[in-house]
């Protein structure tokens, strides 16, 4: 499909040298994290923040209420989220893990467990810190890379009950359902499996608490996929998936297409008030939290944008676009494309790297050095350590290749494919790397490293 937009603001871009590129991945401890984002060509690392605004959020810029209370601009973004979503509360955050932060801390006693669909970065290490165990609940076949199947981001619901019965529905506040996966590859939930992982978690007095993050995608695949929803509107299946959930934490910066903000929208009057006594302290007036009341109006715009069909479709189809050049190459990506991303397996790309030496760590160093193309490693590093500080060692070992919303073009894709395509048929000559430097938590946004 054709980009169902027209472009009017055009911001340049260069291309490096090869020799430029190895110096800046060294410099940058070969995390492609910390490289300049001038040094950087076509920048995949994300599709967080990334995204281009419209004409209409940028005029909805013009049109802040910067008051420190009771800002017009809360009130429509909190419409939008009522309207859209069917919550009742909104507590604006900075971004999506602000308002994770608050949902740790309001529902979480230290020695619960919160069973999720695949473990997401920040949203698990919100719970540890809150003294929550996290517990893997996603079907097998997500770990799967090679496994295709419409909805794989589904829950395993026997997986579900066996945890409820292992340690009983009082150690478990609520149960955080991603839509979609990000870490299984952008994957989508199906309504159905969303309608009875409600049904298992209310009749135990479990609540539902969604990741909302890239719900606009989930909702276009439920449209696409899942029988009796090709004649619903986007909005009509957005108000269903919610309607099962008692809250959800958004991050604005992927399905907002904003490029901050994010907030916690919650049903319970009570827990409201316990989130509203703590968003002060950690971000700010509960009718502005972490954000710019422009910024609040750009996020009530973002969320209709994004719940338009023909975006989201032409949005699914980029990444299909990439994924289809990348599959008739033979490279091993995962199965099928997801919302956001083309992950590539790096097992299989590097099999001869061991996980300890961090193939997609490497593979994402390479790729930038080949074609100044910037993408992001999600495995053994992003994984982390467990309590004992052994490394988590996930099967999924991949490289996501990102695409913002609305900034390239499939020009820009055919670059990327050619640039993987490339490195594949070098793959044999290249080592890994050994990590020489590593923070606490959340170690892949800073952890540098050395070739072997
Ligand atoms: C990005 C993201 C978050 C956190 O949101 P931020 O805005 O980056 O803080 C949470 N969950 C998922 C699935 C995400 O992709």
């Amino acid at each position: 499909m054709a980009e169902p937009y027209r472009i009017k603001m055009v911001e340049p871009i260069k291309m490096t040298t090869r020799e430029q590129r190895e110096e800046a991945i060294k410099r940058a401890g070969y995390n492609t994290f910390l490289l300049d984002s001038e040094d950087v060509y076509i920048d995949l690392l994300t599709d967080s923040g990334t995204n281009a605004m419209s004409d209409n959020q940028w005029s909805g810029m013009m049109l802040g209420d910067e008051a420190y209370a009771g800002s017009k601009n809360f009130k429509n973004l909190l419409a939008a989220v009522q309207d859209l979503y069917g919550f009742k509360y909104v507590v604006p955050t900075h971004q999506g893990r602000g308002a994770e932060n608050i949902l740790s801390q309001i529902m979480i006693e230290p020695g619960d467990y919160v069973p999720g669909n695949m473990y997401f970065t920040t949203t698990r290490a919100h719970q540890e810190l809150n003294g929550a165990t996290f517990v893997d609940v996603i079907i097998d076949e997500a770990h799967d890379s090679e496994a295709e199947l419409p909805f794989k981001g589904n829950v395993d619901i026997e997986k579900f009950k066996k945890l409820i019965n292992d340690v009983g529905a009082e150690r478990i506040p609520y149960i955080s359902l991603a839509v979609t996966v990000n870490m299984a590859g952008g994957q989508p939930v199906s309504m159905a499996n969303i309608r009875e992982v409600a049904e298992v978690a209310h009749s135990h007095g479990i609540k539902v608490f969604m990741d909302a993050t890239r719900c606009a995608e989930n909702a276009c695949f439920i449209k696409q996929r899942e029988p009796g929803y090709q004649h619903k509107s986007i909005p009509d299946i957005l108000r269903e998936m919610f309607s099962y959930a008692d809250g959800c934490t958004m991050s604005g910066k992927k399905d907002g297409i904003v490029n901050i903000g994010g907030f916690l929208a919650l049903n319970d009057p009570d827990l409201y008030q316990k989130a509203a006594s703590l968003v002060v302290v950690y971000e700010g007036m509960p009718s502005y939290g972490g954000m710019a009341g422009r910024d609040m109006e750009a996020l009530a715009r973002g969320l209709y944008e994004a719940a338009d069909y023909d975006f989201l479709t032409h949005r699914l189809s980029q990444v299909q676009y990439l994924w289809d050049m990348l599959d008739e190459a033979g490279i091993p990506i995962v199965r099928p494309a997801g919302g956001h991303a083309v992950f590539i397996d790096a097992r299989k790309f590097y099999p001869h790297i061991p996980q300890d030496h961090f193939p997609a760590q490497t593979l994402a160093a390479e790729l930038y050095v080949r074609s100044g193309v910037r993408s992001m490693e999600r495995g053994i590093v992003s994984a982390g350590r467990d309590k004992e500080g052994r490394h988590h060692y996930p099967k999924l070992e991949l490289v996501r290749l990102t695409i913002p919303r609305r900034v390239y073009t499939y020009a820009h894709l055919d670059v990327v494919a050619d640039a993987v395509i490339d490195l594949y048929q070098e793959r044999d000559k290249v080592k890994g790397l050994r990590m020489v430097y590593e923070p606490p938590v959340l170690r892949f946004f800073t952890a540098r490293f050395e070739p072997l």
